[in-house]
């Protein structure tokens, strides 16, 4: 028995002088949560943890430990996409691709946009649809197969029959067939819920709809309402039993109406929001994730010569310059926000555009980092583990040459990746 104590102790003894702690010296740290950028602070990492945050540059504790000197960055915590689709990119071919790639195609593709979003900062995603390849590709990162964010990914997501997001939108009579619950199509209550019940026993994180017609699918309307009330409802009392929380794609307003009343927690770009549905939002306490980006991005190739089919572009030319205008107006209003880029319409890791086209449209940039670290913690419930680069926290830190507050431009060239203590990118 005493042999066996001493064993013991000595295991316990060299793991713990093994136990090698990190040290970022950080010459500037935007502290999120009270909106302040701090100077000369060191942030000591334990594992995949942030084990203390100390005022000055703390030397380290054991020799074995290691220092990172970021004396001349601005370090601040991982930020978070909550609107991306890692399967896919743009691309002139991108129609032609529904019928020649196979899932393992995009699943190869996917890596290399997961690779190039956590380079460019972005430790934590929510991936609002695809074909449920995004839901191997979180598997993978989190088992540490592949490098990318943090995915929190809704697989599939729920049309209604012809609606964006029906799998077989714009195909031949013989291709077109009848897609139903189980490819993520929903035409009544029942199917609804088995929709619902089909992405948890897929393994989803959450429940994306498409409560309003989109612009980049083969069909008319950008905007029209596709869902009926009865059937958002049952989507949203479903997806409660799971643990999930539901976001819907909406340009038109009384879809995105109809979505807010149900229960949806996000509303995906929000093009043609009334002040009506503005202000049921801050009642509901729902959330507009405004993707800008891709606003602008459509907007720019609708221009190009046979980029979008026929059916897209006059819907590209309505939709895309509207979006910033409208989240200028929700953000002063009031509406709560979340950062989303809809990265995928546009090209992966170039994300951090947003920032940009936020200030510009009128919000401080201390607040344009919160709800891209803060307010996606809350939303995705990570409050206590994510948004923050503070003690318990995963250490999940970025850096930037500038300070993101005097220029928010900054963050398009982050030049350190830190996910859960391991180090991605140190230019
Ligand atoms: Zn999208």
């Amino acid at each position: 028995m005493k042999k066996l104590l001493s064993l013991v102790s000595i295991i316990l003894l060299s793991l713990n002088l093994t136990a090698q702690d990190t040290y970022i010296h950080a010459g500037k740290l935007v502290d999120t949560k009270n909106g302040k950028v701090l100077k000369e602070q060191t942030i000591i990492i334990s594992g995949n943890k942030i084990k203390e945050v100390r005022k000055g540059y703390s030397d380290p504790a054991n020799p074995d430990d290691k220092v990172i000197n970021l004396k001349n960055k601005t370090v601040l915590p991982g930020l978070t996409d909550m609107h991306v689709h890692l399967e896919s990119e743009t691309n002139p071919s991108k129609y032609l691709q529904r019928f020649t790639n196979n899932p393992a195609d995009d699943a190869f593709s996917s890596i290399g946009f997961a690779e190039k979003t956590l380079m460019a900062g972005f430790t934590t995603v929510r991936d609002l649809g695809g074909s449920g390849v995004n839901i191997a590709l979180r598997d993978a990162i989190n088992k540490g197969k592949v490098s990318g964010p943090r995915i929190f990914t809704a697989g599939k997501s729920l049309a209604t029959t012809g609606g964006h997001a029906d799998p077989t939108n714009g195909m031949n009579n013989s291709m077109v067939g009848d897609p139903g619950p189980k490819e993520g199509v929903v035409n009544s209550v029942e199917d609804a819920r088995k929709a619902v019940r089909q992405r948890y026993k897929n393994g989803a994180d959450l429940i994306k709809i498409t409560a309003t017609g989109g612009v980049l699918s083969v069909a008319k309307s950008s905007s029209n309402p596709q869902f009926f009330d009865e059937e958002i409802e049952e989507i949203v009392k479903t997806a409660k039993d799971y643990g999930y929380h539901v976001a819907a794609h909406a340009h038109g307003d009384e879809g995105m109406q109809r979505a807010v009343r149900a229960g949806v927690l996000t509303i995906e770009h929000g093009t043609l929001m009334s002040e009506e549905t503005m202000d049921l939002m801050k009642e509901k306490g729902a959330y507009l994730v405004p993707t800008i980006t891709a606003g602008k991005e459509v907007t720019e190739k609708a221009e190009i010569e046979n980029y979008y089919p026929e059916l897209v572009v006059p819907k590209a030319k309505e939709i895309g310059p509207k979006i910033q205008n409208t989240f200028s107006k929700a953000y002063k209003r009031g509406v709560p926000i979340a950062f989303g880029t809809d990265a995928g319409v546009f090209k992966h890791g170039e994300n951090a555009k947003e920032f940009g086209f936020m200030v510009e449209a009128g919000m401080p940039e201390m607040e344009a980092l919160q709800v891209a670290t803060l307010v996606p913690a809350k939303i995705l419930n990570m409050e206590n583990e994510s948004g923050q680069a503070a003690k318990g926290f995963y250490a999940d830190i970025i850096a930037v040459d500038e300070d993101p507050t005097q220029n928010i431009k900054t963050l398009e060239n982050v030049v350190f990746v830190m996910k859960e203590g391991k180090v991605y990118k140190s230019e």
